[in-house]
């Protein structure tokens, strides 16, 4: 088998050196790790290659300190030194997203969401948010959640014929229920909500308005989509997905809602702040304000229009028939698979994605982004490639799955992703 730099090349920082001599066994899950994501190609639209600044920043020795409460405010001695990066991320954060006040201690986006349902929120309240099978988050309502159990959700969904957002539904709903807070945003929905229709149902029932912005906030911050921030009262969103920052969640918000989103974040939802995370927050937040973040994110929503477009050409069902964003969701029943058979027979070629929900479909659809692809330096003409590579990894015979995935290998080893 042929192999390509990107397949041999692993990182040999001092560090990793020694941790392959006091601990082998991670260390190769580790370096396993780094040649799987670098000899497949990384689909899943929530995943991005974090830059080496913001590696070194997570994997630094802030890791070591303890840092509850907010700077100039903490449990902790010593904390100086935290407190400025802490300021630095906020700082960063406000004027990235022209937002009044950032909180950017939450641990993940769903601690983000508690953090907001916690500041607006009594349990028993009554919550409109996109159902779980049009692609709401686990967040927005699922009974396996605390939000399903704490909160009583009543779910919207998508026109039947053209997958859009039906806001006479949405309004219809918020008449009749009179929610104390609407969500919008979505795990898997490839168009961008109407942040200004959203406000105005919200005001006509007195609801605050919750933008869950987890997938789109790096196209937002590079301005490839309209920002939730002058409409929402909270906006949540992790800073991982697009945004390309390290894995974790922030939350913005108008500063009259300041002081109540932070005592929800510490001390009611969480203990200490990760101080390494959001030190590698405000590396990822200096990335994300340069114009080549810019053009990475319009970059990555063409690539997306590519994709989407050649897999309509393979014959994929692709919902809402296109994307303004970063993902495709997609039904590729009418190749003759259903998506659990394409995630696996997709895989096995190296094209990692997920199956997802499919609004009106039978069974499960897939859901794929473009987001680490475009970091790798991919463009259109590689879009195309990989809408190909689709089929044939899907429909090929026995023998074909061998060459797609070498075809896929060597697609890939053109791109290293800098994880070295
Ligand atoms: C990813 C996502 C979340 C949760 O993020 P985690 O960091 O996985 O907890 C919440 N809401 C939406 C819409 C998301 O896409």
């Amino acid at each position: 088998m042929p192999v390509t730099p990107a397949a041999t090349a692993a990182p040999h920082t001092p560090e990793l050196e020694a941790l392959r001599r006091q601990d082998p066994e991670i260390a190769e899950v580790i370096l396993g790790e780094v040649r799987r994501q670098a000899d497949s190609l990384q689909l899943i639209a929530a995943e991005n290659f974090t830059s080496p600044a913001v590696l070194a920043a997570l994997g630094s020795p802030l890791a070591n300190k303890y840092a509850e409460g907010y700077p100039g405010a903490r449990h902790h001695g010593g904390c100086e030194l935290v407190d400025a990066a802490e300021r630095i991320a906020v700082d960063r954060a406000r004027a990235l997203f022209g937002a009044d006040h950032a909180n950017v201690q939450p641990h993940s986006g769903s601690s983000a969401m508690l953090a907001a349902y916690a500041a607006l929120l009594r349990p028993g309240d009554t919550v409109l948010a996109m159902g779980l099978a049009f692609g709401g988050h686990l967040t927005h309502g699922s009974p396996a959640n605390f939000s399903g159990r704490w909160f009583e959700f009543v779910p919207y969904g998508v026109d039947a014929e053209s997958g859009l957002l039906d806001y006479e539904q949405v309004l219809r709903l918020a008449r009749q229920h009179r929610p104390k807070a609407i969500v919008c945003g979505s795990i898997s929905y490839p168009r961008h909500p109407d942040y200004a229709v959203f406000r105005e149902i919200a005001d006509e029932v007195g609801a605050y308005l919750i933008a869950d912005a987890a997938h789109p906030m790096g196209l937002i911050a590079g301005g490839a989509a309209a920002s939730p921030v002058p409409y929402a009262d909270v906006v949540c969103a992790t800073t991982h997905k697009v945004l390309r920052g390290p894995r974790g969640g922030m939350v913005l918000c108008d500063g009259h809602l300041a002081e109540r989103i932070d005592r929800a974040v510490f001390p009611f939802t969480q203990g200490g702040a990760q101080m390494h995370t959001i030190a590698a927050k405000a590396v990822a937040f200096g990335e994300a304000a340069t114009p080549a973040f810019a053009s990475y994110v319009r970059q990555v929503v063409a690539n997306a229009k590519a994709l989407a477009e050649g897999l309509a050409a393979e014959g994929f069902a692709i919902t809402t028939g296109g994307t303004d964003t970063h993902l495709i969701t997609a039904d590729p029943a009418p190749l003759g698979v259903d998506g659990r058979t394409a995630r696996g027979r997709l895989a096995a070629a190296g094209l990692v994605l997920d199956t997802c929900a499919l609004p009106y479909g039978d069974g499960r659809g897939i859901r794929l982004g473009t987001a680490a692809v475009t970091t790798q330096g991919m463009a259109e003409a590689e879009m195309a490639r990989i809408a190909v590579l689709f089929t044939a990894a899907l429909l090929g015979q026995d023998g074909e799955a061998r060459r797609v995935r070498e075809d896929v290998r060597e697609l890939a080893g053109r791109f290293p992703p800098h994880t070295g």
